[in-house]
């Protein structure tokens, strides 16, 4: 994509972490908290919301339900963002054809993750025939899969489910580096090396955590990539200074100006999405 092409901000608000007020005592966990900073990310220029659900206690859960509470509860607030709902495991509570239960809400994207990796502690189980049931999934209901990409071999398996027919181009591809436990590092030269393994016409964009958000934010501006921020991946806006979502897409919105990208708007985004 070229640097003019309007940059699409999406900001994951939550994630699957634990709900630890001592640890992370910004990171919304409540649904009505995360629904907040759910609209107050799309207010400073967020025209995505990568979105995961938790039980009122602030548990992580796949239940359809809680994302159709959490949907609802944004819709109510007028925020028109693209929604991309997670199908992710709830921190290791769901399990394979649990974890993709909410694409029967038709969500205009979901998550689909391209295969196996050790994530922290855990495994990230994804076989090639549950792949192929998921993508399955994301056809019969016509989401969009946004494909998370935490290795080279996540991208050769989301090829081999294109040329099986299984999902259609332009692909829309999140690389998710720097996860500790495995996957590529968070670097400018591990993404270049992963971008050339993609057709021409897909859209790209970096999940990176912690510090290596910002600058991979940046690499994202200038290569004409799209950008993710959000509490999901860093919580800090500088060492020591606790961010809140709506703070960390403003700052984006900040560099996008600076570098002379303009900001898609949701109606924009979901032209350059293809949705
Ligand atoms: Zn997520």
């Amino acid at each position: 994509m070229p640097v003019e092409t309007p940059v699409v901000i999406q900001c994951a608000v939550t994630g699957s972490a634990d709900a630890d007020a001592t640890r992370r005592p910004n990171l919304p966990t409540r649904p009505a908290d995360i629904a907040r900073e759910a609209v107050a990310a799309w207010r400073a220029g967020a025209a995505v919301l990568h979105l995961h659900a938790r039980e009122e206690d602030g548990t992580p859960t796949q239940d359809a339900s809680a994302f159709a509470r959490l949907v609802d509860a944004i819709r109510t607030e007028g925020c028109d963002a693209v929604l991309n709902l997670s199908c992710g495991t709830a921190g290791g509570r769901a399990v394979r054809d649990e974890r993709y239960a909410c694409l029967a809400l038709r969500p205009e994207m979901g998550s689909l993750d391209c295969g196996t990796i050790n994530f922290g502690e855990r495994i990230f189980e994804g076989d090639l025939p549950f792949l192929r049931r998921m993508a399955g999934a994301f056809r019969e209901h016509g989401v969009a899969p946004e494909l998370e990409c935490f290795d080279t071999g996540h991208v050769g398996l989301a090829l081999q489910l294109r040329d099986e027919g299984l999902l259609d181009d332009p692909l829309r591809v999140q690389f998710v580096v720097g996860i500790p436990g495995t996957g590529v590092p968070a670097t400018v030269g591990q993404v270049e090396h992963l971008r050339r393994l993609l057709p021409a016409d897909a859209s790209w964009s970096v999940c990176a955590p912690g510090r290596r958000q910002l600058p991979l934010n940046v690499y994202c501006l200038i290569e004409g990539g799209h950008v993710r921020t959000g509490l999901e991946d860093n919580l800090h806006l500088a060492a020591g200074v606790r961010a809140t979502n709506a703070e960390l897409v403003a700052r984006v919105v900040r560099l996008a100006d600076e570098l002379g990208r303009p900001v898609a708007t949701p109606a924009q985004a979901r032209e350059l999405l293809r949705l």
